[in-house]
């Protein structure tokens, strides 16, 4: 295997390398979709109760956080695996299902984890653009699907666009997805949507046994620096899973955090509503400032600067505003913002307002 063959998955930039780079003493990081509430006090306390219990490994199978996702979703716990960030689901759904004579089905662009993971395992990738308007061309992911069609995977709401699919929608491409090609529905920014009921499918893994979703902690939640995520599917994959997976993969203050964060619902609910509104003064601040933006279900924005995007991205970094070229998912003009609090909601428009009127531009007609 050479290792020039592998490219590194390619995160928001840090707080700590723009200091050192730009020498800008206030940072402001809309670069990963981060909770714009950082974490919650509820859970900071959580930490600091458990901290002495750091030496101890944790219970293999984590079943006390299993058992807390049951109740809060009304599932079976038999139904439910966690893992080191969705992120280690979506690995152990790849490798179990890889084998060079295996396709995988992806849109372009998607989430850059399914590619690096299926290209390690060998897996060959089908790849279905995407519409002009970022939305699924689910017909022609049917069209594409022959014998030797593994997964399918979906993210809903979308990473980067956020453009978001209604459950219905996913329901009726299901009924047309042969029974042994397993459809992945990451819905990492569901709870983002208006109206999760309108856009989850995570009741459905009892109708389709082919059904996985995946959900994180590291959104609505919080707790993207513990690395926390779950899946839920038949109970039949969920027993592969948790027999082919690393046994402590998930630590025991990641999981104590992780039960507090789903009882600490004002903390979720205020998140929910941060990002609503930040979503609602960013889409228009945009607009106001002639960008082209692309409707979102998720805690980001993706939009089209009137003037060069990697020009905005370069120069917004100077300021120590971090947020996403999207030239590594083959969107050379397009930027894709994270919603954050309003006072870096308000930094962020301002710095990109004085970078965008700086420069002669002409606008379209
Ligand atoms: C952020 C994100 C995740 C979450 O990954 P974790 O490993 O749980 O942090 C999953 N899928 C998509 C599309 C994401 O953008």
């Amino acid at each position: 295997m050479k290792s020039d063959e592998f490219s590194s998955y390619i995160p928001g930039l840090s707080i700590d390398e723009i200091r050192e780079k730009y020498r800008v003493r206030n940072i402001i990081k809309l670069a990963s979709n981060e909770n714009p509430l950082g974490t919650s006090p509820l859970v900071r306390d959580t930490i600091k109760k458990y901290a002495s219990f750091a030496f101890r490994y944790p219970r293999s199978g984590n079943i006390e956080l299993v058992e807390e996702i049951s109740k809060k979703l009304g599932l079976k716990k038999d139904n439910i695996v966690v893992g080191n960030g969705s992120d280690e689901l979506i690995d152990l759904i790849i490798r179990l299902n890889s084998g060079t004579d295996r396709n995988i089905i992806l849109f372009d662009p998607s989430f850059s984890i399914y590619e690096l993971q299926a290209k390690l395992c060998g897996v060959e990738i089908k790849k279905i653009p995407l519409n002009r308007d970022f939305s699924f061309p689910l017909e022609r992911v049917i069209e594409a699907i022959d014998k030797n069609t593994a997964i399918v995977f979906l993210t809903n709401p979308d990473n980067p666009s956020g453009y978001a699919v209604k459950k219905f929608v996913i329901l009726d491409f299901l009924n047309h997805i042969p029974e042994d090609v397993l459809v992945v529905v990451d819905e990492a920014y569901v709870d983002f949507t208006e109206e999760i009921k309108e856009y989850s499918l995570i009741d459905q893994i009892y109708k389709f046994n082919n059904l996985v979703v995946l959900r994180t902690f590291s959104k609505a939640y919080g707790l993207a620096g513990l690395r926390l995520g779950f899946g839920v599917m038949s109970e039949k994959l969920a027993d592969v899973l948790r027999k082919i997976k690393l046994p402590f993969s998930v630590n025991i203050l990641a999981e104590k955090a992780a039960i507090m964060a789903l009882k600490d619902i004002d903390f979720y609910n205020l998140t929910l509503e941060t990002v609503k509104k930040g979503r609602d003064f960013l889409s228009k601040g945009l607009k106001d400032l002639d960008c082209y933006v692309y409707p979102s279900k998720g805690n980001f924005i993706m939009f089209k600067p009137p003037i060069d995007a990697e020009f905005v991205y370069k120069k917004l970094l100077k300021k120590g505003i971090i947020i996403r070229y999207l030239k590594s998912y083959n969107l050379p003009e397009l930027l894709r913002v994270s919603i954050g609090n309003s006072r870096e909601n308000k930094l962020f428009l301002d710095g990109l307002k004085e970078i965008i009127k700086g420069r002669i531009y002409y606008p379209p007609p």
